[in-house]
């Protein structure tokens, strides 16, 4: 029984999601204890209980300590059962992190899956669904599985209600991707998303990312989505190059004015451009576990979050792999992972 420390580090949800999956893929039982106690509400909200719900169906798990609130739990795992799951949260708590839960052992399985999620699809603190699409997923499938997304409903806090879809084509085998050149820049774009609230705000916005970082008109757009069951408003900042996608985003919240949630992406991408980064703070906490069952792989990025470095953590806890942090030059990494 691996023994886990859901304090350690970061001390957020992602040791127990990463330690879920590690779990179905090794066969290695688990118990957490501690878990998320680096936060404000401690223990499993309805987004972790339903990604540990999730886990154990996919994966024919004995669990104890599932229930909301819950600061520990025993996780036993069985045999991956890939196919056709829903799993509703039901609340605004993220779709994309219980996706990122079942994820790795489901792109390792016998056969395809298709999942439909609901609950938030753009949440603070967690990888909007523009981000799962254009920046990670691309990323997955150069290391094998094809996994294609559909947002089909938005679905913003409080009310949530919003819908992913996922099909899963698992890899017989997973590349090792080395990201050490962005390649020729594609594309760059500003999208400001309202669901429920007036264009004004999306104007305001875009207005922010054509000063900050003096781009076109023509690459700015507003885009609405009056289907959510309640407003939201999102800003997210695109940049393509040949070899990898960055999206940064800034979450609209009441009583956060436009330009202050656009400023949060124009940051985080200016932090980006001005770099030699292939991938931005995100991405590199997001590509360890992918990276690490395939044996190895590569990237170069911007000084490492303790996300990165809890998450390399936990990874070690259930995995024979090194993983190597080395320093380029003044805020820039090099991390490499070999089995
Ligand atoms: P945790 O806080 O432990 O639940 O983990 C949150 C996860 O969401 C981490 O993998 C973060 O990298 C990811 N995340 C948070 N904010 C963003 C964002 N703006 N874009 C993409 N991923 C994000």
């Amino acid at each position: 029984m691996i023994n886990i420390d859901g304090s350690a580090g970061e001390g957020g949800g992602q040791i127990l999601r990463t330690s879920l999956g590690l779990s179905l893929i090794t066969g290695k039982p688990f118990r957490i204890e501690k878990i998320r106690a680096g936060r404000k509400s401690p223990g499993l909200l309805r987004q972790h209980l339903t990604a540990v719900n999730a886990a154990a169906k996919i994966g024919n798990a004995e669990v104890t300590g599932a229930s909301i609130g819950s600061q520990a739990l025993t996780f036993k795992p069985g045999n991956i059962n890939p196919g056709e799951y829903k799993f509703s949260i039901g609340t605004a708590g993220s779709t994309t992190l219980v996706l990122q839960t079942v994820l790795p052992p489901l792109m390792l399985a016998s056969s395809p899956s298709s999942i439909s999620f609901e609950g938030g699809t753009h949440n603070p603190f967690a990888p909007p669904f523009d981000f799962l699409s254009k920046a990670f997923l691309p990323l997955v499938a150069k290391i094998g599985p094809q996994v294609t997304v559909e947002l089909i409903r938005s679905g913003f806090y409080p009310a949530g209600g919003g819908e992913i879809r996922v099909r899963i084509e698992p890899a017989k085998s997973l590349n090792r991707v080395e990201l050490v050149s962005r390649g020729k820049i594609k594309r760059a774009e500003g999208y400001a998303l309202v669901a429920k609230l007036p264009d004004k705000i999306a104007e305001r916005e875009l207005a922010i990312i054509k000063n900050r970082l003096g781009w076109e008109s023509s690459a700015l757009h507003i885009r609405r989505d009056d289907t959510a069951l309640s407003p939201g408003n999102v800003v997210s900042i695109e940049i393509e190059h040949e070899n990898v996608v960055e999206v940064f985003t800034g979450f609209g919240e009441k009583g956060i004015r436009a330009e202050a949630v656009a400023e949060q992406a124009v940051k985080e991408a200016e932090a980006y451009l001005n770099s030699d980064a292939i991938v931005g703070e995100h991405l590199a906490d997001q590509l360890l576990l992918p990276m690490a069952l395939a044996g190895g792989g590569s990237y170069i990025t911007l000084p490492l979050s303790l996300h990165s470095t809890t998450n390399i953590g936990t990874i070690k806890k259930f995995m024979d792999i090194d993983i190597e942090v080395s320093q380029i030059r003044d805020k820039l990494f090099k991390i490499s992972l070999n089995s």
